[in-house]
């Protein structure tokens, strides 16, 4: 039997990220002794908050490594509530903690979709979003916005209609808002005008807000309307991963949803996973329950304006504004055509990625990971030093172009 055949037609069809790619060549230039920027990075650096290793530590201490609840630590749920100021709205019943947000996404394909459904995202989607879809034997279909980059990619009510109308088996429509990879916010009547859509044609609003605290210019986030006409349709997707110094690794995320929903998806967590680990959930707890820590957000603020100070001598590269993340959006077109001093034509988001892995040691995400071919994502959750020298780097890249 051929490798391909042993491996199931839908997984064998899986790609591992582009971005793996790069860092095996960011990798081979360390060897070489040559200097490396990463900006592919999608977590933030710095310590781990004290009270949030303390919690974890005491947990396992006091022997909290038992089966738990498969739906996640009571006190979690509850607190995952207030933490989203929605403790007057649902209770305990309507959430599901999961090992990171990946899961809380693959649960709510799975419990929502039946083979074949569509589960529409929006025009810059998540590079595990189709994944995680198919998986879940769900067909991913991206909504093109008519407005293209002139709206910033985000997707208009009327937009999400015209799609609707083409596909009667749609089930969900899955906002991510802030957007990784774009940076971009959707504002409150935004939310509210995609929502509303949703509720009438009897589709699932899935809001994927996992950087939601990461919003500058004192912003607030735009929370959807809760109410009884939307929260038979909305599920909220959140979790640690983003918002706080190294979190990703402790790897819990949650959902927010209609009780139906919830009972579906902790019916199967309970046969698949029983629950994320019970001391990071304790983790977890401790992190959402002390008040929040404006410094991350404050110190990424920073980060953006100097990666946008440093950016403006990039030549060809249109750099979007960020009102929110920690990634900066290249438009990236304007390379598309020239040649590298090798001779080599760069005719793609993953040519010029290459070439400048290759040619300054800046590692970035290629629009092609995100179908959206024509730009680079550019991680600035890295120290100040080095958003100076690479981006210095790609400049100097850049205009070796001919
Ligand atoms: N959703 C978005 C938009 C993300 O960027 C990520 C991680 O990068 C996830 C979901 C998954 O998060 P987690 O690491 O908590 O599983």
């Amino acid at each position: 039997m051929r490798e391909l055949e042993r491996i199931s037609t839908k997984l064998a069809k899986f790609r591992p990220s582009l971005t793996l790619e790069l860092k095996s060549l960011a990798a081979e230039r360390e060897e070489r002794g040559l200097p490396v920027y990463d900006f592919g990075l999608g977590e933030t650096k710095g310590e781990l908050a004290p009270h949030i290793r303390e919690a974890g530590i005491r947990a396992y201490r006091e022997g909290q490594t038992m089966y738990g609840d498969p739906a996640g630590l009571i006190e979690l749920r509850r607190s995952v509530l207030e933490w989203l100021g929605l403790q007057d709205r649902y209770g305990p019943e309507n959430v599901v903690i999961t090992a990171g947000a990946k899961q809380s996404l693959l649960n709510i394909f799975l419990s929502v979709c039946n083979p074949a459904d569509t589960v529409l995202f929006d025009a810059a989607p998540w590079v595990s979003y189709q994944p995680l879809a198919i998986a879940a034997y769900a067909s991913p279909i991206m909504v093109l916005p008519r407005a293209g980059e002139l709206n910033r990619l985000k997707v208009s009510p009327a937009d999400l209609k015209r799609n609707l109308k083409m596909r009667p088996h749609a089930r969900l429509f899955l906002l991510n808002s802030p957007v990784n990879p774009t940076g971009q916010l959707y504002s409150a009547d935004e939310v509210e005008a995609l929502l509303q859509v949703c509720v009438e044609h009897g589709i699932f609003f899935v809001l994927d807000r996992l950087y939601w605290r990461i919003v500058f210019e004192g912003r607030t986030y735009p929370e959807p309307r809760v109410d009884d006409e939307t929260r038979p349709w909305l599920i909220q997707v959140d979790g640690i991963s983003k918002n706080f110094r190294r979190t990703g690794g402790l790897r819990i995320g949650w959902s927010v949803a209609p009780v139906d929903v919830t009972r579906a998806m902790v019916n199967l967590q309970s046969h698949y996973t029983s629950g994320p680990a019970v001391p990071t959930q304790y983790s977890a707890l401790a992190a959402i329950t002390e008040p929040y820590d404006e410094e991350l957000c404050r110190a990424l603020q920073g980060k953006r304006d100097l990666l946008r100070k440093e950016a403006e001598a990039l030549a060809y590269v249109e750099v979007w504004p960020t009102p929110a993340s920690f990634y900066s959006f290249w438009d990236v077109r304007g390379v598309f055509g020239k040649r590298a001093p090798d001779g080599r034509l760069l005719e793609s988001s993953s040519d010029v990625a290459e070439y400048l892995v290759q040619a300054a040691g800046v590692v970035t995400g290629p629009g092609t990971a995100f179908m959206q071919d024509g730009y680079l994502r550019v991680s600035f959750a890295t120290p100040d030093d080095q958003i100076v020298a690479g981006v210095r780097a790609a400049a100097t890249a850049l205009e070796q172009l001919s």
